[in-house]
């Protein structure tokens, strides 16, 4: 488990830390791209302002009537300038002011003397910088222009919210892309001027940014789906969720090779097994049969009657070898899916007694009580008596095998119960426990523990022969038992119909 925990562990510590890098890097890209959208709008309207302040820069008089028509045009298509006028810098004298009556805006230009003479040092370094001053709802945008071999100053006067609503707002609405709510913030209070949403956003979702030309004013966007931590938070937890997911395949996946190792080790160990048990059980009847053959041959015998005993223990130890043997080569042929059953109506009543009348030599020789229950009313099952046969003697066997030292008893019943037939070989012997139940029916596996399972020879194999004939009959096998108290071996059977009338018959 270490072996599988370890590596896993350090894998999920590694890709979290990751996960989280991953969360603040998306966090900020997020953060970015709505700060790159803000920028956008500050951008669009320092280009309408440029746009202006190219229109007035001109080599006219600033009285003229061409200037008068170029600053009525520009008043025209922009409805937001209120005022445009033009100040001859050194004598601080109004040369011309087109628009509504003058304010109080550009004497309050003139008296600050210092934001002036830094326009003039810009202008002298060939860079013409717009400077701005706020009065209330309106806005004062100021520059200097060389003009008929003298400086002038040229201010344009901006209504600030109706920039904002009619100039501003097509190109807002446009980059918000129903994705986005942008809203522009006024000085007071966080009063919203312009909003392409339906609600005024929770400011503390809102991501700022000052106007760049409107003092007091801010741009605030919002992702509409939600807000970038939600939306972090939501990938993250997606992430995590199939880390975890990951991870579990992983230990699944890692606990089920392990789980598969260790059967095929555990298969390998009973292979082993396997082969010792069998030569075992081999080596004794072909020791004896080589034996007595030999003392036959060199006829050696004391007493004649010796020979019939002889010749009995021979044909006795063959038959044994013959059993071992068959069973291998049935157990092969049924792995192979090479041992064919030809399923036929069978009387289950006389099916039993044939097959405990063959066996009865051996009930005998090993001083076995035996009681026999056959059905009431006989009924056909679907069966191939080969393979009934060999199951059942298998049971017998065992039943035998594992039955108690002395005093041994079999009983062999038939059962009916409702479309089934079953037929139960039960012992009084040392019974089986519930851990071994879960194993015995698997190929090559005997139980180890106890006395009797040393002394007593076998392959493994007889149940797992028991278990495959069953399923080739569409039946199963199954047991009950208690350990030291016997046990119960249930065959079940499927019951046949009459081809003529679709009913079972009697006998
Ligand atoms: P084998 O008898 O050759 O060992 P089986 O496949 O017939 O192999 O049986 C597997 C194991 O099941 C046996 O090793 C034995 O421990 C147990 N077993 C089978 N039948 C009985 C029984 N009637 N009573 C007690 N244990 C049994």
């Amino acid at each position: 488990m270490v072996v599988i925990s370890l590596p896993i562990g350090f894998f999920l510590v590694n890709e979290l830390t990751k996960l989280s890098e991953d969360e603040q890097m998306v966090e900020r890209v997020f953060t970015k791209q709505l700060e790159s959208i803000l920028f956008s709008v500050n951008q669009y309207s320092e280009n309408v302002i440029s746009y202006w302040v190219n229109n007035l820069d001109l080599p006219i008089e600033c009285n003229s009537d061409a200037m008068q028509e170029v600053a009525s045009n520009v008043l025209e298509n922009n409805p937001s300038i209120r005022q445009i006028g033009f100040i001859e810098t050194g004598k601080n004298e109004s040369l011309a002011i087109y628009g509504q009556n003058p304010g109080t805006l550009y004497t309050r230009i003139i008296e600050d003397k210092e934001k002036v003479d830094a326009l003039l040092e810009f202008l002298e370094s060939d860079y013409q910088k717009i400077e701005i001053l706020s009065l209330g709802k309106e806005t004062g945008l100021y520059f200097i222009m060389k003009n008929q071999g003298s400086q002038v100053l040229c201010f344009i006067v901006v209504n600030t919210e109706d920039f904002i609503q009619q100039g501003l707002g097509a190109e807002i609405q446009q980059v918000s892309q129903e994705l986005f709510q942008i809203v522009v913030f006024g000085p007071i209070d966080n009063s919203i001027v312009y909003n392409t949403g339906v609600d005024s956003p929770d400011i503390s979702e809102v991501q700022h940014t000052p106007l760049w030309y409107f003092p007091g004013y801010e741009l605030g966007i919002k992702l509409l789906s939600g807000t970038i931590d939600g939306l972090v938070s939501e990938r993250s937890k997606k992430g995590r969720s199939m880390l975890w997911g990951l991870v579990a395949v992983v230990f699944i996946g890692a606990v089920f090779v392990i789980w598969n190792i260790r059967k095929e080790i555990r298969l390998a160990e009973l292979k082993s097994d396997f082969v010792s048990n069998v030569s075992h059980e081999i080596r004794t009847p072909l020791a004896l049969i080589s034996m007595y053959a030999e003392t036959l041959k060199l006829k050696r015998l004391s007493k004649p009657e010796k020979y019939e005993r002889y010749i009995g223990t021979i044909h006795a130890e063959s038959v044994k070898l013959s059993a071992i043997v068959n069973n291998i080569l049935n157990f092969s042929k049924l792995e192979k899916g090479k041992k064919f059953f030809g399923l036929v109506p069978e009387p289950v009543n006389e099916l039993i007694e044939t097959i405990l009348h063959s066996y009865k030599p051996h009930f005998e020789e090993n001083q076995v009580e035996v009681s026999y229950t056959p059905l009431e009313r006989n009924i056909l099952i679907k069966a191939d008596r080969e393979g009934v046969s060999e199951a059942i003697n298998n049971l017998l066997d065992n039943a035998i095998k594992y039955g108690k030292e002395s005093g041994k008893k079999v009983s062999v019943k038939c059962i009916t119960q409702k479309k089934n037939v079953f037929i139960e070989v039960e012992d009084n012997g040392i019974g089986i426990s519930a851990k071994d139940k879960n194993h015995i029916f698997d190929k090559f596996y005997r139980v180890t523990k106890g006395d009797l399972a040393n002394k007593v020879k076998g392959s493994g194999l007889g149940l797992n022969i028991v278990k495959q004939i069953m399923k080739s009959h569409g039946g199963a096998v199954s047991v009950k038992s208690k350990p030291g108290e016997g046990s119960c071996f249930r065959l079940k059977f499927v019951i046949a119909k009459n081809k003529g009338n679709g009913k079972n018959s009697d006998s």
